[in-house]
């Protein structure tokens, strides 16, 4: 196992992360912001590091600044947590050359699912199920006809270096198709430095499922299940459980397996999420992120398993401690996202905490990396913590959501918590019945 490892993130997950390392004996390395210095995963961690000013690009971002942290304190690993460098394929190549342990998969494996038109191709190829489309990129709009005649109308214009739902753009008819395109092309150029794009058929009203992954690197694989994420406003998501209300024990074993053999014959190593679009009984593949998720808790609350302690021991070489067998479902868990936004304009509210008094109790977990008289700085996401709430029955998991965000208070700054109680008593929220377009659709009319 390793010694000293160096989390190169900040908020929850870098706590989240510590946790994990402190719980296994390892030493922890603390990077911060000049913004960061008073958060609370740098008082936690065994030493700390600035990296630099406040702008992620700076400092997060910043390579050089944070293999400098890595060779000062002499960690012998770096776990990226989610965002900033965490698929950052070049990144995951430096740390092999400079004899540090990337905390992840393969750059190859980055890579290549960092690419979606490579991404789809390799899903095809190991037999997981995609969605119907064009083979690979598309530049003309005769040859987007072409594809959209043969899966029909509406289609989606994707990018494929495309991230945070940019670069996406529905045709209804052939009329519609070259601007489409067009507009497409040059949003994907101008965010992601990558015109490319590739065209899928337009789901309407599917739910986002995603299997959570983990390889030993061997070829050895297994997954933990499902998240329902299908929560979401601007493709961002807001509330996820575990397991979803939509799948069956058949459905749910079938998909499982599937993706357990995928990443079995990629000889994929660490943590991963394949992402789904599901409707009328039919699993899509949209992408594979290579990294923990925001979500992950819910797994970890339904099937008992520490995935950041699995991620380490992966990375170090000990190989996963469980077997697919080992991977027992247990009850229902939900996760709330909690931002630091207004909770109908959904504008950004950093500031100031006046008072902090999270929920406790049987089955209730905060992940959060706020306190009493902590400002949230403006430079980051608005992300302040997660309420992960278990039950034995999904029933039994929304009567305790509900007693959970009650006892929550965060004032001061506005947050995201009074959305969710209002979402928890919502009669389709409580029967399951919702796509991906619900919340959006909720917000609209309210
Ligand atoms: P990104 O990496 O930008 O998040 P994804 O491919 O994961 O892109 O898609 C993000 C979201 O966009 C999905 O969760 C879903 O809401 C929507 N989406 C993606 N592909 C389709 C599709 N073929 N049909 C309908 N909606 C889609």
């Amino acid at each position: 196992m390793f010694n000293k490892v160096l989390i190169a993130n900040r908020g929850e997950i870098a706590l989240r992360i510590l946790r994990a390392c402190k719980e296994l004996g390892i030493e922890t390395v603390a990077v911060h912001s000049t913004a960061d210095a008073d958060a609370m995963h740098v008082r936690l961690a065994d030493e700390s590091v600035c990296i630099g000013p406040p702008a992620a690009r700076a400092s997060y971002l910043n390579i050089h600044e944070i293999l400098a942290a890595c060779e000062i304190t002499g960690a012998d690993a770096i776990h990226p947590g989610y965002g900033f460098l965490s698929e950052n394929a070049k990144f995951a190549e430096i740390l092999e050359a400079h004899d540090i342990t990337f905390i992840g998969p393969s750059a190859e494996h980055i890579r290549i699912m960092g690419d979606k038109i490579e991404a789809k191709k390799t899903a095809k190829r190991l037999g997981i199920p995609v969605v119907p489309g064009s083979e690979g990129a598309v530049t003309d709009a005769a040859e987007a006809k072409k594809v959209a005649a043969e899966i029909g109308y509406p289609v989606l214009i994707k990018a494929a270096s495309g991230g945070g739902g940019r670069g996406m753009k529905v045709a209804n008819s052939d009329a519609d198709v070259a601007e489409a395109l067009h507009t497409a092309r040059s949003e994907a150029g101008a965010a992601f430095g990558d015109d490319a794009v590739y065209i899928e058929k337009y789901l309407s009203t599917p739910r986002h499922i995603e299997i959570q992954v983990m390889g030993d690197g061997k070829g050895g694989g297994i997954h933990l299940w499902e998240r329902d994420c299908s929560l979401q406003r601007r493709h961002q998501k807001v509330w996820e459980e575990a397991v979803s209300p939509a799948l069956n024990e058949a459905q749910r074993k079938k998909i499982g397996n599937i993706c357990a053999k995928a990443i079995q014959g990629m000889g994929y190593s660490g943590a991963g999420t394949v992402e789904f679009l599901y409707e009328d009984g039919e699993f899509y593949f949209i992408e594979m992120n290579t990294r923990l998720q925001v979500e992950h808790p819910v797994t970890e609350m339904i099937t008992r398993i520490d995935l950041v302690n699995e991620q380490l021991h992966v990375a170090s070489g000990s190989g996963m401690s469980v077997k697919q067998k080992d991977v027992q479902l247990s009850g229902h868990a939900i996760e709330c996202r909690i931002n630091a936004e207004h909770p109908s304009t959904f504008v950004p509210s950093p500031g100031t905490i006046q008072y902090y008094h999270p929920p406790g109790g049987l089955g209730v977990r905060v992940d959060s990396g706020v306190y009493q008289g902590y400002s949230i700085p403006p430079h980051y996401d608005s992300l302040i913590g997660k309420l992960i709430v278990h039950g034995r029955t999904r029933v039994e998991c929304l009567m305790r959501l509900r007693r959970a965000l009650d006892e929550f208070v965060v004032d001061g700054i506005e947050t995201t918590l009074p959305l969710f109680r209002d979402l928890v008593s919502n009669q389709d929220m409580q029967d399951g019945n919702y796509d991906i377009h619900w919340l959006e659709n909720y917000l609209a009319d309210k």
